[in-house]
């Protein structure tokens, strides 16, 4: 592994060997330490935490038992854990590197919280920067200048090892660190040189999308208000996996089914594939996950950038940077009639059980499997939304009647109408899962919560609106970073 042998889930699967011999030799070396004189020694002490607000915690599960296999000491905060609670561990445990994930976007800023706070209190060590929303990009121009020690982002766990050796590495160390810093340097020089033009709202609006909505046709949905579904078989969500970022959480690049056949991976791909079924069957047999769901098609309007359904106002921000005057400026909204329609709003967990049978998989030192269930879980509720996407199109909304597509078709998104989901690029705001909530009931109904920074938890759960309109579509309404 780093050069190029092992693939990340053999690394994986190999410390639990590593765990498990090393907890029979605990004792003798403690004796021999003793008898010798000598403290215990590792390549480092890092801490790693997914920041406060955020729950997501596979990436920097599987960073942390990498490193634990490359020698170094990991202290796992868990999720949510507060900046108070990062550095103060840190102190005490005289850390040689700290390391921040997170997935959702509010994390972006929680860093941002946890590194002036490290700058505040005089703290050298490096800052390490990672998971989903991150990147080299944010972490160069809104990260890195509130702390005057090293911040670097790391794309992936395979990438870890290599950073950490580095810092750790008294010859290697400053030159690495003034290349990170000049790179990030010119990286906020860029930004500066390519600033795109942002339109005001009037004209933005001026160029929205323009349907004939006297002639359009609604289509009164067949079951109108909320739908529950409390315990769905989870076998019947096996045909609406998509396999291909199952391989993604394991950093094995390609897509389903090619990849088993590709010649780099070699029978790596197959493997951890025959173990992520295994686990999906296990699951299965024993029942120990539960599928849940709560949704509802409601009758509604739009004005500008909004739409209103019973007593709750969507807000869908239009895009603003100019994209020239032929192309349409979007918002979600653009996409319901402002005289009358439907919108469906949904939320989905697969993620009840988890927990515990995560827990069972650590007390056995058990790491691949205990990742191994959160990366299925994951699949499981992409399926369920999958599945649930066409349920509604074909049944409880039934906005199309004959619909046959395979589930590449599926993953390809082939069919009419999108399910887009709050905090992603159509729609970043994560505050509009408030009123998803409120309108649904969802955490009574399916037991989701939301953290304060609006993550859902337990974490393999998704939610988001169905827009039943054929142009419908995604696009990116974000600011520049
Ligand atoms: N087959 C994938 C499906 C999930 S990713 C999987 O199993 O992982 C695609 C989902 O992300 C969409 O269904 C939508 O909910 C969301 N999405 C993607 N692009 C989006 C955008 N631009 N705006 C809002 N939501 C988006």
């Amino acid at each position: 592994f780093g050069s190029g042998k092992m693939f990340l889930p053999q690394v994986v699967k190999s410390a639990r060997v590593m765990k498990k011999s090393v907890a029979c030799l605990i004792p003798y070396i403690e004796k021999e330490k003793k008898l010798k004189g000598l403290s215990h020694q590792s390549n480092g002490k890092i801490i790693m935490a997914t920041v406060k607000g955020d729950v997501h915690d596979i990436g920097k599960n599987i960073v942390g038992v990498v490193m634990g296999c490359n020698g170094y000491e990991v202290i796992d905060l868990g999720v949510m854990a507060t900046s108070d609670k990062i550095l103060s561990t840190a102190k005490k445990e005289k850390a040689d590197i700290i390391g921040l994930s997170g997935l959702i976007t509010p994390s972006l800023d929680e860093m941002v919280h946890v590194a002036k706070e490290m700058e505040r209190q005089n703290f050298k060590v490096p800052l390490l920067i990672g998971g989903a929303t991150t990147s080299r990009k944010h972490t160069a121009i809104k990260i890195e200048q509130n702390y005057s020690g090293p911040t670097i982002h790391v794309i992936d766990a395979s990438k870890a090892v290599g950073v950490v050796g580095k810092l750790m590495n008294d010859n290697e160390k400053s030159s690495y660190i003034d290349s990170i810093r000049s790179d990030y340097k010119k990286i906020r020089e860029n930004i500066h040189s390519n600033t795109k033009n942002t339109l005001s709202i009037d004209v933005a609006r001026s160029r929205k999308p323009k349907y004939n909505w006297d002639t359009h046709v609604i289509c009164r949905p067949q079951k109108e208000g909320i739908t529950l579904i409390n315990d769905f078989p989870i076998k019947e969500l096996i045909e609406y996996i998509d396999w291909s970022p199952f391989f993604h959480a394991w950093e094995m690049k390609g897509t389903y089914p090619k990849i088993l056949q590709n010649s780099r991976y070699n029978i790596e791909a197959e493997k951890v594939f025959t173990d992520g079924k295994k686990i999906l069957d296990a699951i299965i047999a024993n029942k120990s996950l539960q599928a849940k769901c709560v949704m509802g098609i409601f009758p509604a309007i739009s004005t500008n950038e909004s739409v209103i359904t019973e007593d709750i106002e969507f807000n869908f921000p239009r895009q603003l940077i100019d994209k020239g005057k032929e192309s349409c400026q979007y918002s979600l909204a653009d996409f319901i009639s402002p005289i009358e329609d439907y919108i469906g709003v949904f939320a989905l967990t697969t993620g009840h059980g988890v927990q515990e049978l995560v827990k069972d998989f650590e007390s056995n030192n058990d790491d691949y499997n205990a990742i191994m269930v959160k990366i299925i879980a994951d699949r499981l509720a992409e399926a369920f939304g999958e599945y649930l996407h066409k349920k509604v199109r074909t049944e409880i909304w039934g906005y199309v009647k004959n619909e046959s597509f395979s589930n590449e078709d599926l993953i390809k998104e082939k069919y009419q109408g999108i399910r887009p989901a709050p905090g992603y690029p159509a729609c970043p705001s994560h505050a509009e899962k408030d009123k998803i909530w409120k309108l649904l009931n969802v955490e009574k109904n399916i037991a989701i919560s939301l953290t304060e920074n609006k993550a859902m938890y337990p974490e393999a759960s998704i939610c988001g609106w169905y827009f039943s309109h054929p142009n419908s579509k995604y696009f990116n309404a974000k600011d520049l970073l």
